[in-house]
């Protein structure tokens, strides 16, 4: 199926182009149709797999196909998201596809300064993204009218549940219209999800795609088996890998990101942090700055990388094994995004190999393990080499001349990857 099968406004035709898309990915493919006909769609997917235009282009088509009442602009679009650095990206993905229409619309989150948001508000706009709490906020200091809103798009509806937004979704729903459309996406669809469903939605289409398709598509996935007080040096040693790219690492703790990040400055590598006791300003700087390639490494925790969307991450560390196994599928979802190439790699220490195995059994595939498992970090030192991981000390710099032998084993070690397709 091509972009033009599915009947878009022109001018979404023209931004899709631009955005460089050619063919719709599955859920996009499964999802329009539904919410081009004004259905409600209870769709099930990962961040990474198009879920964003999967739910912006329709809305968007049918913005334009029936334009707004009257001259000033309402609210006529809000979608609700469970963090701010998803809340920012949606919309600029909505701004991406709105970019050759005259439609506009404004993000709204805690942490920072209210008035530029409510500046945004009051000058009128057509979509607004916003995340629960300031939401809520605003709608109690009057700044926020949701009385004419036809589509109200829930994102990541587990993530919220998790959060414990319930509530406030309930606060914030009451003051929509019950004539609207909904849609509601998530990562699984738990029972409790199912109950939200059943609550906001009306008759909904279901569409889902798969985790377990989701997970292996373009990422090279692999397991170091490794005790804890290893890890740190192991990933020093990976990172100083010659060919190793921009790299997302994630930590189960906050503490624990910011300890990874001061033990990578001291060996040299430019890494940052991005966790909920961060501002939010310095997490957008965090961001912009991994985003320009001036930081290598990027360390986040599960919240706060939710909804990254970070081109040309190569690699995916998970320092810890996630508790929850859907937080493993969220993780490695930020490398190999809309196809292309990634690697994820886990650490993991004898206690969490309970966690590991419930990861296995949510994506349906066993994890091929790094040679050396079950051994001591000294010992996989030694282990013969399967590829994604080059667990050596890095090759000499320039003006350390590395003998023949350690270029050809260099070479030996930088096999293409293993494919772990199941
Ligand atoms: P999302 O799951 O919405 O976070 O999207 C993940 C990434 O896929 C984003 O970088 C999008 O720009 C990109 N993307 C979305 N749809 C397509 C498509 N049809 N073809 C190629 N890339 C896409």
């Amino acid at each position: 199926m091509n972009f033009s099968d599915l009947n878009l406004h022109s001018a979404l035709n023209r931004a899709v182009k631009a955005e460089g898309y050619v063919q719709p990915t599955p859920i996009q493919e499964l999802a329009i149709p539904h919410v081009l006909n004004g259905r409600d769609v209870l769709g099930c997917a990962q961040t990474g797999t198009g879920k964003t235009a999967a739910f912006a282009l329709p809305v968007l088509h049918r913005m334009l196909n029936e334009p707004q009442k009257g001259k000033r602009r309402y609210i006529r679009v809000l979608a609700l998201a469970p963090t701010r650095e998803l809340a920012i990206q949606i919309g600029s993905s909505f701004s991406a596809y709105s970019k050759f229409t005259d439609l506009c619309g404004t993000v709204i989150y805690g942490g920072v300064n209210q008035n530029p948001q409510v500046k945004a508000l009051q000058r009128g706009i057509d979509i607004l993204v916003a995340t629960p709490g300031r939401l809520l906020d605003l709608i109690g200091q009057g700044y926020v009218n949701l009385g004419r809103v036809e589509t109200f798009i829930l994102d990541e509806a587990d993530r919220m549940l998790d959060m414990g937004f319930i509530h406030d979704i309930k606060q914030i729903a009451k003051r929509i219209p019950t004539k609207r459309q909904t849609l509601l996406f998530s990562a699984t669809v738990a029972p409790r999800i199912q109950e939200l469903a059943t609550e906001m939605l009306d008759r909904p289409e279901e569409v889902s795609t798969a985790p377990s398709a989701t997970t292996v598509e373009g990422i090279e996935q692999s397991i170091v088996m490794v005790e804890r007080p290893g890890k740190i040096d192991l990933l020093i040693r990976l990172i100083q890998r010659e060919n190793i790219g921009r790299t997302l690492v994630f930590s189960r703790t906050k503490h624990g990101a910011d300890k990874i990040v001061h033990k990578l400055s001291k060996a040299s590598i430019s890494a940052s942090a991005i966790h909920g006791n961060k501002s939010q300003n310095n997490r957008q700087a965090a961001l912009a700055a991994f985003k320009r390639g001036k930081v290598h490494v990027l360390v986040a925790t599960d919240i706060a990388s939710r909804g990254l969307d970070i081109d040309d991450v190569t690699h995916v560390i998970n320092f810890d094994i996630p508790h929850e196994p859907e937080a493993y599928v969220h993780r490695i979802g930020r490398t190999g995004r809309a196809g292309a190439h990634g690697i994820a790699i886990s650490f993991c220490s004898a206690e969490e190999r309970k966690d590991l195995h419930s990861i296995q059994s949510l994506i349906n595939q066993r994890l091929p393990i790094h040679a050396g498992s079950g051994q001591e970090v000294g010992h996989i030192e030694e282990a013969p080499v399967f590829t994604p991981l080059e667990i050596r000390k890095p090759a000499k710099r320039s003006g350390q001349n590395s003998t023949g032998s350690a270029r050809r084993r260099s070479r030996r070690h930088r096999r293409k990857p293993v494919s772990v397709r199941p």
